[in-house]
């Protein structure tokens, strides 16, 4: 019987990546029937709100989506729909693997980090007020059972995919309540994984390491903004954001997408690197159990990298998105003949 997924394809270079993305899982063998909303600006101007209950109540239904990037008015407008649907769905964990892949453009090689950073509180909350006309506060938000679930996810992670190290991030020295719960509560779980080994990080410390010494780390767990922040770096040391997949995961539903954003300055184009889109979509497949069918899809995404001639433009390639993908989806099928 066929998987059920939501695809939302989002805005900007988004349909072109899921048009990518339906090329190579129909390639994979895997059956998935989609189920297809929209979602964003143009839905906005529609429907009158960017994330029409429909989509929610879609993924709630199917308990798997992948979404392509959606456009964020920056300042004024409407709220993020990316962070409107991790709270709808109470998407807690953000999973964010950093892995080099061979063929990529970048400063370093040999990296494989994986980035879990806590989704729903800390100063994405959006508790913010204006004091008076020139002053506005932030508050940030920490909480025992937040921190728990996820730090139960990265330990949960880190033992399901064979990880040695887990470390919290943190500014407990400078945000003693705070940070401290975080660090804390991280340290209470780990004790329930003797298995795995568990340290910690001041941010500003874990920044300057991974740029020196990246191979230290194995697991990240972060708080919201942290996170936000060290998996853009991470996604930096393995050559950038059209390269590094992701995942939002909640006790329910998951949603996959990838790191980077909606490229208005490359939409409708046809040059938008398909890769974090798709091994987003391997992430997808290793959720829905399908583990042999997402190691064949990074594997072949891998290979057409590492090939280097049907790649886009950003990884020195002449090919389209288009191109790109059904060249994905040529190596699945060989693979499926060869025994
Ligand atoms: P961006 O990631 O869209 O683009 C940054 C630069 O990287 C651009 O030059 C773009 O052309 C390039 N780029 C991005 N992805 C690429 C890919 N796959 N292949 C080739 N080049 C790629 O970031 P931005 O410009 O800061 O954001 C644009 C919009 O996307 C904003 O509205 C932002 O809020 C939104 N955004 C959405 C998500 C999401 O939906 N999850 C995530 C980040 C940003």
């Amino acid at each position: 019987m066929a998987y059920r997924v939501t695809l939302i394809p989002g805005d900007g270079t988004g349909p072109e990546l899921a048009a990518a993305l339906e090329t190579v899982i129909a390639a994979s063998g895997v059956p998935v029937e989609w189920e297809r909303h929209d979602a964003g600006a143009a839905v906005l101007e529609r429907r009158g709100t960017p994330l029409p209950d429909e989509v929610v109540e879609s993924v709630r239904a199917t308990k798997v989506a992948i979404k392509g990037p959606i456009t964020t008015p920056v300042g004024a407008g409407f709220r993020s729909v990316n962070v409107a649907l991790r709270v709808a769905l109470d998407l807690y964990a953000c999973l964010r693997p950093a892995r080099s892949l061979a063929g990529v453009p970048s400063r370093f090689a040999g990296i494989d980090l994986v980035v879990v950073r806590e989704n729903t509180e800390d100063l994405y909350a959006g508790v913010e007020h204006q004091v008076t006309p020139d002053a506005a506060e932030s508050i940030k938000i920490i909480t025992r059972r937040a921190t728990e679930r996820v730090a139960r996810f990265a330990f949960d992670y880190a033992r399901a995919h064979g990880r040695r190290r887990v470390t919290a991030v943190h500014k407990a020295n400078i945000m003693k309540l705070t940070d401290g719960l975080f660090l804390r509560v991280a340290g209470e779980v780990a004790a329930d994984y003797p298995d795995i080994a568990f340290d910690d990080r001041i941010v500003d410390n874990l920044c300057q390491q991974l740029v020196m010494a990246p191979e230290r780390f194995d697991v990240l767990l972060c708080p919201n903004l942290y996170g936000d922040i060290v998996s853009d770096l991470c996604a930096g040391l393995i050559g950038g954001p059209g390269v590094a997949p992701g995942a939002n995961i909640g006790a329910e539903c998951a949603v996959f997408e990838a790191v980077h954003g909606s490229g208005p300055d490359i939409a409708g184009r046809d040059i938008v690197n398909p890769t974090a889109f798709l091994l987003s979509g391997a992430l997808m497949l290793e959720h829905l159990g399908e583990g042999a069918a997402a190691g064949r899809v990074y594997d072949a995404v891998a290979a057409v990298v590492a090939d280097g001639r049907q790649v886009t433009r950003d990884l020195g390639g002449t090919a389209g998105t288009q191109e790109f993908a059904r060249a994905v989806a040529a190596r699945l099928s060989a693979a499926a003949v060869t025994p």
